[in-house]
């Protein structure tokens, strides 16, 4: 069972090591290319864009796939769309990991938003200081807000325009709620602007700001291509596969 798995996520290289070890399966991880030093899956890795859908399509039949696994971030919704369309007729069966989003807890603020324009749109009723915990891609939606200050928190740094007033903090996560606090005293934020990601390993932060009684801003999640199959786990991911592996025996 030769296996793609779009990566790029902690769930992706969990189904990695997973597959990896098991008889039948050979797993095939595909990264986008964008962070310098990315945590690598284990098994064969391909790194960079297959050129859109056709680019994809034609990389699926020279490398013989017999199935897709869309493990990319919630937020990489043009892969995940690109990979919906690439396989359509071709009878590779895909299915999508997408790990639940957040939901508001006791004492949290929250301003959901369809996208990181309305985020920037909503930040002046909210306060001066302003945590951007989006990643790199996408800072430049906040690049017009001249009158605010900016903590852009990313692992790489960010190559498109930047807000004029701001600091840029390079490290990768997961973070402590204990470190997560002391960061947002530091730089006495009044906002967070996050994703909805969902999962733990960046939950810390969403905690520290309930602590401090801070709003934060949440973008929700680009939707899936309609009728697409979804999984939440990496446990349920891996069932999906070994299924769609005694299909084909
Ligand atoms: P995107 O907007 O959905 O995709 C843009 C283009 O990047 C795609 O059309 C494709 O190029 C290429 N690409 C994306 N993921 C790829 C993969 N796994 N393997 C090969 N090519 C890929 O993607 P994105 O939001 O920039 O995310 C890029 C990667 O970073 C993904 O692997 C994702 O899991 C990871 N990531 C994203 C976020 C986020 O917030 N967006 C956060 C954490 C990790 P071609 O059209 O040339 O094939």
């Amino acid at each position: 069972m030769r296996t793609l798995i779009l990566g790029g996520t902690a769930e992706a290289r969990q189904l990695a090591h997973i597959a990896s070890g098991e008889r039948g399966f050979e797993i095939v991880s595909s990264l986008a290319g964008r962070v310098r030093d990315p945590r690598l899956p284990e098994g064969s890795v391909r790194i960079g864009g297959f050129g859109g859908v056709a680019g994809l399509r034609e990389w699926l039949g020279d490398n013989g796939i017999d199935a897709v696994i869309d493990a990319t971030h919630p937020f990489a919704g043009t892969i995940s769309a690109n990979a919906a369309a690439a396989v359509r007729d071709s009878g590779i069966p895909l299915v999508h990991v997408r790990r639940p989003g957040w939901t508001e807890a006791p004492g949290d603020r929250w301003i959901r938003v369809p996208d990181l324009a309305a985020a920037a749109n909503a930040l002046p009723e909210l306060g001066e200081r302003v945590f951007l915990t989006i990643g790199r891609q996408g800072v430049g939606a906040f690049a017009g807000l001249t009158d605010r200050w900016f903590l852009i928190r990313a692992i790489d740094p960010p190559e498109t325009e930047l807000p004029p007033n701001h600091e840029v903090l390079l490290a990768r996560g997961p973070f402590t709620v204990d470190e997560e606090s002391r960061l947002l005293a530091r730089h006495r934020i009044d906002v967070l602007v996050t994703k909805d990601s969902g999962g733990d390993r960046t939950y810390a932060k969403l905690a520290a700001a309930r602590a401090a009684e801070l709003p934060v801003v949440m973008v929700d999640r680009p939707p899936l291509p309609a009728g697409a199959e979804i999984v939440e786990t990496v446990a349920e991911a891996w069932e999906w596969l070994r299924a769609k592996a005694s299909g084909l025996r």
